[in-house]
């Protein structure tokens, strides 16, 4: 693969922009064919360095490493609190810096996909093969799953006795044992499928590009920033970029494919005059293309979450003294084994805050600490958390960009609460996880509820807990939605409605967030949109 400047090469078959999970999976996929040149482009930098490849580096990732830095608006039902909002930027995007749980959501989520959006092609059965494609299981093998797939797909390898006390609580409190979320059911609790594999994190840049990066039609160039599609005569023609280089356009004969994820693609359609013309007056962007809903439906995962005190050392807490860090960075690197395996979420499940549900509506994630994530306390002795996320918002927010430098940062307004339901199920979530923690299974590991702590009980005590400390669960999606109407985005091959030679491809097109983790459904939408990129007929919908 080469990754320096084609300087002199500025036309491409398809130009890629963004190398998240997305556009690395469709990186591999077109550059297949060899008679077809491919151009990745990626505003972040290289994967180098070792805290991307081990499991429990992501302790360090929602801190500000590879991201873009954003925040969100004050939001308006969190009492105006402005949520941190981590959003990768390095090669393999979301998959280089997230806690790896390998997660599809719920069969009933791709149904309404396709029958509630209008998303033809998109139904479950249709979207399993896709799924199953990529992936090269660690350990199953049936209608459901696969193996030999660029990605690793691997159960923990050494939980501490605290997640398996964790699971018999969870059982105690009335909530059935599941080996396999992404199988027959997803109702259950138990311990995560992980992209990983031999240990190391399995991020869509090691799992799909690395294995090609000797094709001669495949070009990569990292730190290289798309300011600007452009268009003429209502045709995506090619891009301008900035890099070390200076600024450049190059060119796409055939598509220009966006694939910046949910945040970034509405914001460079929109930095490029295409979105909702009222909006982008007020930025200061000529209207391009009047396209009412780019950064609309904005959908979001919302974490709340108990912490309670442990009676010893039976989280990796006790990691936090520098000599054992050190201890345990020698035990990973000499022998693949230790405490840095862990991705330091990998067991929870999925319950129901609203029993009358299609599916289960809330996701636990027990972390195995306290602090683990930007801007959750960590406690001074060893601690667990319990977070709970919503699964199914029914509020929606937006992304609009504050002005036409493509130097600003975006105004993300997901919008959380805004629905009261939405506050109503967060909070029976968060009062399950409590629960959970009280549980007899836990009495020899857990001392005391820290967080919110004993004398928070009532709904609006717990809201107000709330507005302090939820979280982003780092789900957004639906803000260049797939469908068919007037509200669609992008058409179920995802094209942009409206302009001809360019697609959207990432968790932007999802027009509902799945209830689950959004990585491995990104790489699912990428896969199948490279055979529709490519003219191949779709995989033959799945028989169950
Ligand atoms: C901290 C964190 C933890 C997470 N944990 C999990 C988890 O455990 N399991 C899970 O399934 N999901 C998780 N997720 C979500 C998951 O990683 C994302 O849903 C997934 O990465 C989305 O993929 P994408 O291709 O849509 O976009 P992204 O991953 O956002 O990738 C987009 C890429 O495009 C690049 N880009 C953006 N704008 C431009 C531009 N103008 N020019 C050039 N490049 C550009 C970005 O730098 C980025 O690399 C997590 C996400 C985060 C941030």
């Amino acid at each position: 693969m080469n990754d320096t400047a084609e300087r002199n090469v500025g036309t491409f078959d398809y130009v890629i922009v963004g190398a998240g999970p997305a556009g690395c999976v469709l990186a591999n996929r077109l550059s297949a064919d060899p008679s077809i040149s491919v151009l990745l482009l990626e505003a972040g930098g290289a994967d180098w360095n070792p805290l991307f490849k081990m499991p429990a580096g992501f302790a360090k990732m929602t801190k500000g490493v590879a991201s873009w830095g954003w925040s969100t608006v004050p939001q308006k039902h969190l009492n105006g609190r402005v949520i941190w909002y981590t959003q990768a930027k390095v090669i393999g995007g979301g998959s280089s810096i997230n806690a790896q749980i390998y997660a599809r959501g719920a069969a009933k989520d791709y149904d309404a996909w396709a029958s509630e959006a209008g998303a033809a092609g998109w139904s479950y059965r249709e979207v399993l093969p896709y799924f199953k494609r990529s992936e090269d299981n660690q350990k199953l093998h049936n209608a459901y799953h696969s193996y030999g797939g660029p990605l690793g797909v691997s159960y923990p390898i050494n939980p501490p006795p605290i997640s398996y006390a964790f699971l018999r609580a969870a059982q105690e409190f009335g909530i059935p044992f599941n080996d396999d979320f992404n199988g027959a059911a997803q109702d259950g609790i138990g311990h995560y499928q992980l992209s990983t594999r031999n240990a190391e994190r399995s991020s869509a840049s090691s799992a799909f590009l690395k294995p090609v990066e000797g094709r001669k039609n495949l070009t990569l160039r990292l730190n290289a920033q798309t300011l600007k599609i452009e268009v003429q005569n209502g045709r995506a023609i090619g891009v301008t970029v900035v890099s070390g280089a200076g600024t450049e356009t190059l060119n796409a004969d055939r598509e220009i494919i966006v694939s910046c994820g949910a945040i970034g693609s509405p914001r460079l359609l929109q930095l490029s005059g295409i979105g909702p013309a009222d909006a982008l007056k007020a930025a200061g962007v000529d209207v391009v293309h009047d396209l009412a809903r780019v950064g609309a439906n904005l959908q979001d995962h919302l974490d709340l979450y108990a912490i309670s005190e442990c009676t010893g050392e039976h989280t990796y807490d006790r990691i936090a003294r520098p000599h054992r860090t050190a201890w345990a960075g020698l035990q990973y690197f000499a022998f693949k084994t230790g405490p840095v395996t862990s991705t330091l979420f990998e067991t929870g499940g999925f319950w129901y805050a609203d029993r009358e549900a299609r599916s289960p509506d809330i996701q636990f994630h027990l972390g195995l600490g306290s602090g683990i994530e930007a801007g959750v306390a960590a406690m001074k002795n060893p601690g667990v958390t319990l977070n709970s996320a919503f699964l199914r918002p029914r509020s929606r927010g937006t992304v609009r960009i504050a002005s036409a430098d493509p130097r600003a940062a975006p105004l993300i307004d997901p919008n959380y609460w805004a629905d009261p339901y939405d506050r109503e199920c967060a909070i029976k979530g968060l009062r399950m996880a409590r629960e959970i923690l009280r549980q007899p299974a836990l009495k020899p590991f857990v001392m005391a509820e820290r967080m919110p702590g004993d004398d928070v009980r009532t709904d609006e005590q717990l809201a107000e807990y709330a507005y302090r400390t939820c979280k982003t669960d780092h789900h957004p999606a639906g803000t260049c939605a797939m469908g068919s109407g007037e509200n669609a985005v992008v058409t179920p091959d995802l094209r942009l409605r409206g302009l001809l030679g360019i697609r959207v491809v990432d968790a932007s097109v999802m027009p509902f967030v799945p209830s689950g983790n959004t990585n491995a459904p990104a790489i699912m939408v990428a896969e199948k949109a490279s055979d529709m990129i490519l003219g191949k007929p779709p995989l033959p919908a799945a028989v169950l």
